[in-house]
């Protein structure tokens, strides 16, 4: 049976944590889906395209890792593409007790579904989408925090 997983997130933008995970998990499933989650009623930060876009560029040499949107909860898309695993990183504390409670949850409504977790590389743990949104915000060069192939000033050109 192929292994595949779902990576969820917001991604609003993608940053080089994100990269990193995905790219670490690698050798561990036959097929990883980036999922960019959404929620009609809130306004992101990046449109929804844009992300998706940016996230295509990072992994256009990698035929494991596709990119999807989803409106709706994580397990309901798991049943979707047929995926057994959720991918979740974990910086901090803080980010366990919220992963934690998020991962039993849904053991509960979909026992057949195991959350794996991987601890961040030390270089990366700092990183969060939130900073690097506030750097943009700032006019500053956020760079080294994003994955090389994306260049978030054409955005602002656009
Ligand atoms: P969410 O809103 O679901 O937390 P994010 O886009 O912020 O979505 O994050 C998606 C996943 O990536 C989460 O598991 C998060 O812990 C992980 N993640 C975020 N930043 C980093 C990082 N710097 N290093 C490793 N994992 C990260």
């Amino acid at each position: 049976m192929n292994r595949v997983a779902i990576f969820p997130g917001s991604f609003d933008p993608f940053t080089r944590g994100h990269e990193s995970i995905i790219r670490r998990a690698l050798p561990m499933f036959d097929q990883i889906i980036v999922m960019i989650g959404y929620n009609s009623n809130k306004k992101p930060y990046y449109p929804l395209e844009k992300r998706e876009e940016w996230i295509n560029r990072v992994f256009k040499n990698d035929p494991k890792i596709t990119v999807a949107k989803f409106e709706g909860l994580t397990i309901d898309f798991c049943k979707l593409v047929n995926a057994q695993y959720i991918l979740r990183g974990l910086r901090t504390s803080a980010d366990f007790e919220y992963e934690r409670a998020i991962a039993q949850i849904n053991k509960d409504m979909r026992p057949e579904i195991e959350t794996i977790f991987l601890l961040t590389t030390p270089e990366t743990t700092a990183i969060s989408s939130t900073i690097v949104r506030d750097i943009l915000l700032h006019k500053g060069d956020a760079s080294q925090f994003l994955p090389s192939c994306i260049d978030i000033s054409e955005f602002y050109e656009d």
